[in-house]
């Protein structure tokens, strides 16, 4: 059930419901940002995010939104050449990004709904004269998993390939292992399975994107890494830091290392079991509904259901909100078609089941 303060209505995939505790945690004084106090915040933070992001390497945080650091990722990580796996708005988003920076970026494009086969990725790397590849993990738009780890595989063996990572809605939600899946940069973005208000962007780079960085005279300024790195040395960031922000992220890195990272993945796979199960169990009492995402490439974060003939994704976001649900519509060329329903963050199963009961009700009437 919802609790007494009302949490447990808001479904977005993305600003995520937040906790009015880590709400209040903002209410923390300003204080100068290269005072002994951000420094103790600031390795507080990088305590409890590294062990999120599965990394040895600083954790760099920016007041942005996660947009800014893919942009970050292009401007230090593609020398020339990017060929940018696209199954969905967000992946299409980096291409975009790509060129908008002036690099060339030839585009591997599946269906909306599927994901990047990694043997696929390899032939079109042979011989396309790539210095790097963009992949967004859980496709937002569609609630497709891409296989990173498999990916990077393939693209490290074709050459000197950075993988640049979009985990926006992955990591926080499911366990995550940069180093080990050896991803040269990964970033997110505070509002999506993080639970934080909008505003921070973070990311990891490895030792290859900075040697890049390094040797990119013309890679900006405010998303340049070696300025983060150089900061982080000393428990700093480049530019004033959004205090309030950070405060909310610590607060909410002490409830996670108290859920422990694996306890915060499980509850959000069972989240996502619950609701393939309902969608089985609806379907098989006349509920037309499915899911995009094929089995085996599924997000635990985050769902696209195809509603039943008759419904757009508005008409059951209009519908739920009615009754005090937020949920959202498909995103871009899939609005009118699909719905989706982001199980991330501080969500727990009995929520889940709440938002569900009331979706079957909707939908029957
Ligand atoms: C939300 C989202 C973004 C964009 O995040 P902003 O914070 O709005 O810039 C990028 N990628 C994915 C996968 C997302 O879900």
């Amino acid at each position: 059930m919802s609790s007494a303060d009302g949490f447990g209505r808001f479904f977005l995939p993305g600003p995520t419901e937040v906790r009015p505790e880590i709400l209040h945690a903002q209410i923390g004084p300003m204080v100068g940002h290269r005072s002994p106090a951000t420094e103790r915040t600031v390795e507080r933070l990088q305590r409890g995010l590294r062990p999120l992001f599965g990394t040895e390497r600083p954790v760099y945080i920016a007041p942005s939104s996660a947009t800014g650091f893919m942009e970050a990722a292009v401007r230090n990580g593609v020398r020339r050449r990017v060929l940018c796996l696209v199954n969905g708005a967000f992946s299409e988003r980096f291409a975009t990004i790509a060129r908008a920076c002036g690099r060339e970026a030839e585009e591997l494009t599946v269906a909306w709904g599927e994901a990047h086969d990694p043997a696929r990725v390899a032939d079109a790397l042979a011989g396309g004269d790539f210095d790097a590849v963009t992949v967004v993990h859980c496709e937002t738009s569609t609630g497709v998993l891409n296989p990173v780890a498999d990916i990077a595989r393939v693209a490290h063996d074709a050459g000197d390939v950075a993988v640049l990572v979009d985990a926006v809605t992955s990591v926080a939600g499911m366990e995550f292992h940069a180093d080990d899946w050896n991803l040269d940069f990964v970033l997110t973005g505070s509002q999506k399975a993080l639970a934080l208000p909008p505003g921070l962007a973070l990311g990891v780079a490895q030792p290859s994107v900075l040697e890049r960085a390094r040797a990119n005279p013309a890679r900006g300024l405010y998303f340049d890494l070696l300025a983060f790195e150089r900061n982080l040395e000393k428990s700093q960031t480049p530019t004033t830091p959004a205090m309030s922000l950070l405060y909310a992220l610590a607060a909410q890195l002490d409830a996670i290392e108290e859920e422990t990272i694996a306890g915060r993945a499980e509850r959000h796979r069972a989240m996502a079991r619950t609701l393939y199960a309902w969608v089985e169990d609806v379907r098989s009492r006349d509920l037309a509904i499915e899911i995009l995402a094929p089995a085996g490439f599924r997000s635990p974060t985050v769902t696209c259901l195809r509603p039943p003939p008759g419904w757009s994704g508005s008409r059951v976001q209009a519908a739920l909100a009615e009754r005090g649900f937020t949920v959202a519509p498909g995103y871009g060329r899939l609005r009118d078609e699909m719905f989706r329903i982001g199980h991330m963050g501080d969500h727990t199963v009995s929520e889940l089941e709440t938002l569900l009961a009331v979706l079957e009700e909707v939908l029957r009437r």
